[in-house]
């Protein structure tokens, strides 16, 4: 086991008291829906609640793979539930979300890896919620061929993949995935639809060197993906991977601007920045830019 160390002073959460998060958490209750928000323990839950976002986690709560800093259930998942992507589409209608967050557990064991069930939610959510924009953050697509495109061809408007950590991590952070895989997966997105933005993600605080982090922005301007996340990761529980360090926001600051001058057009990186934190507003102010 790996203790849980003490956070710094930097990493405050604010608890969840707004009636707001209440709402979002009926609805999504009501709506049988899984967020990532609960099962990955956000820390910004009680932020990104009170402001109705949330960020839908689809195709069960059970992933068949088995990173080591995430906190999701691992085994066998259950069969796809067919009635979910209209679920989604009448949570984000009844929210009124400008946009929204579509993500899923990996589902190595359907052929498809979940896409056309992915093509589905976008299509649902588009006829119930036009003027909503749609990001998803989806699996690798490992040994799937064909199930990007499928994904791509119900266009969303942000196609969100994340690397998570850098080449040298993998073997021991996210076993399962293959660091060229995840990239050359936003390069087809953006090489089939260059309308789609592509974003990418990276959780820092895992015992990385500032080279390598800046070898993946370079990897990522390369495969022309617009827009970084940048956080700190927390360690979820004692089973989890270590903190090997707690980043300070100085540091964040400073890969904010390097990234941006390495071409991003949208760039967050603080300590608690997460894949979807800030999303909808990030995103709004892009398009009115
Ligand atoms: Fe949910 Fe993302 Fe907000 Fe975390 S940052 S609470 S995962 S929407
Ligand atoms: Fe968690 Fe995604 Fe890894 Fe599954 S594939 S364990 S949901 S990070």
């Amino acid at each position: 086991d790996n203790p849980i160390q003490r956070k710094p002073a930097w990493i405050r959460v604010k608890a969840p008291t707004h009636p707001v998060y209440n709402e979002t958490r009926d609805l999504m209750r009501g709506n049988r829906l899984h967020t990532v928000c609960e099962e990955a323990a956000c820390p910004n839950i009680g932020e990104c609640w009170s402001q109705r976002h949330a960020t839908m986690m689809i195709m069960g709560d059970t992933c068949t793979r088995a990173c080591s800093f995430c906190n999701v259930r691992t085994g066998q998942p259950g069969p796809l539930d067919a009635g979910e992507p209209q679920r989604v589409a009448d949570a984000v209608a009844r929210l009124g979300l400008r946009h929204v967050v579509i993500t899923s557990v990996d589902r190595d064991d359907l052929e498809d890896g979940g896409a056309a069930h992915f093509a589905a939610v976008i299509r649902a959510v588009r006829a119930a919620a036009p003027d909503t924009t749609i990001e998803v953050l989806t699996p690798d697509f490992l040994r799937k061929p064909g199930a990007v495109e499928v994904v791509v061809e119900a266009r969303p408007d942000v196609f969100n993949h994340n690397l998570e950590t850098v080449p040298r991590l993998y073997p021991s952070i996210r076993p399962g995935a293959r660091y060229f895989q995840s990239l050359r997966l936003l390069d087809t997105v953006k090489r089939l639809d260059p309308t789609i933005f592509t974003k990418s993600g990276l959780m820092v605080g895992l015992g990385e060197g500032k080279a390598e982090i800046l070898q993946v922005m370079d990897d990522l301007r390369v495969a022309d993906v617009d827009f970084l996340t940048l956080g700190q990761y927390l360690q979820p529980t004692v089973k989890h991977a270590a903190v090997a360090e707690f980043v300070t926001p100085d540091a964040f600051a400073e890969y904010a601007s390097l990234a941006r001058a390495k071409g991003f057009l949208l760039v967050s990186a603080t300590p608690l920045t997460r894949s979807s934190y800030h999303a909808d507003a990030d995103f709004a102010a892009l398009r009115a830019a």
